[in-house]
């Protein structure tokens, strides 16, 4: 028997489930499973990876300033404030790691992203999950959630896995009623998505308890290459940034990443596409008996009768050569999470959706 033990807290995280992207056996795939851009990234990214290729033997810029400018520029934004990580991951366990530990509490919604348990547990800390209103988030329940302890609240706005969100005024009264020492961490990975939505940018300047975290791996479509970013109070900026890895961007990922960041047009057409799409696929579902939630974001809930069906539709749409998402880890083993592709993609999985309520196994 070792007597290697990691730290307490460790050993209770279920270690982070990525959406499958292949079947066996089955070839052209589609993939609707990790809410990926459909139309991939800006032309700008890919020559702007080109560019950089050459630089390969180089150490990346330690302060990102070239990025954190572009990122200020196009969102008007201050870019002493904002700091860029390997994905918005880096940035959710890095709020943890400098402002939860041993004896404090991580707030997340019943329906949460995984990772801010993940991190929370990683850091010592005991993370407190508290229930949603309907698959919505409840700023009531997460006040009375929180106590002398709590010292992080994730909420996802619009959220993942259920696509809902709630408005600006709820958000402010969340931020408003937290204890003193508690941070509002504002995770805005499917922001762009919703049009004329800061991800709760002016929050962030009102107030000294508000994060924000952002990512390049939805719209921007750049998940393979690890970029997302915070804004947040300076104080908040400083701490995380005596933590952060000092060399955590590769040459690559930040020169794409600047370019996407200023390919609006690329930024615009996939968000009204996704949306065009969505209203299709939902009403789509719908006709066919399988309800969801109005989505904010780029993926719908598809709400089955209970689990049996929902795992049953899983299997069938795999014999399709169709990936979605179950979600039973996320307390809705009923539902099945699918990213609005582009058109064929939308039609294929709502016709075989329609097949197998129709009695194909
Ligand atoms: N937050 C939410 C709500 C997400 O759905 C995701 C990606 N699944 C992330 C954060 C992390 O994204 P990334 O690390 O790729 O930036």
């Amino acid at each position: 028997m070792s007597k290697i033990d990691p730290q307490p807290g460790i050993l209770d995280i279920a270690p982070y489930q990525g959406g499958k992207s292949a079947i066996e056996g089955v070839t052209n795939v589609i993939k609707l499973s990790s809410n990926e851009n459909p139309f991939g990234p800006s032309l700008a990214a890919q020559e702007a990876a080109r560019r950089v290729l050459h630089e390969m033997h180089r150490y990346p810029s330690t302060d990102h300033r070239s990025l954190r400018e572009a990122i200020a520029e196009v969102h008007g934004l201050e870019a002493d404030r904002i700091i860029c990580g390997v994905g918005s991951d880096e940035i959710l366990h890095l709020l943890c790691q400098c402002y939860a530990g041993p004896g404090t509490e991580v707030i997340h919604t019943e329906h949460g992203f995984a990772i801010y348990k993940i991190g929370a547990l990683a850091a010592g800390a005991t993370p407190v999950e508290v229930p949603e209103q309907e698959r919505v988030t409840d700023v009531d329940a997460i006040l009375r959630a929180c106590n002398e302890r709590t010292r992080l609240v994730f909420i996802a706005n619009p959220n993942n896995p259920t696509g809902t969100m709630i408005g600006l005024a709820e958000i402010e009264r969340l931020a408003e009623g937290l204890p003193e020492q508690c941070l509002l961490v504002l995770d805005g990975a499917y922001a762009e998505y919703v049009e004329g939505y800061d991800g709760g940018a002016k929050l962030v300047h009102a107030r000294d308890n508000v994060v924000m975290t952002r990512t390049f791996s939805k719209i921007y479509a750049l998940g393979g290459m690890r970029v997302g970013w915070g804004y947040g109070p300076d104080h908040v900026i400083d701490v995380l940034n005596r933590v952060r890895g000092p060399f955590n961007l590769s040459n690559i990922a930040l020169a794409v990443a600047e370019a996407s960041v200023r390919d609006t047009a690329h930024v615009e057409k996939s968000r009204c596409e996704n949306t065009r799409l969505r209203a299709w696929l939902a009403e789509a579902l719908a006709e066919h008996g399988v309800p969801s939630d109005a989505s904010t974001a780029n993926f719908v809930l598809a709400r089955f009768a209970n689990q049996d069906e929902a795992e049953a539709c899983n299997a069938y749409l795999q014999t399709q050569g169709l990936i979605v998402r179950p979600v039973a880890s996320y307390k809705l083993p009923h539902a099945l999470r699918i990213t609005v592709g582009d058109e064929a993609s939308c039609r294929r999985v709502a016709h075989c959706i329609g097949q197998f309520k129709a009695g194909a196994r």
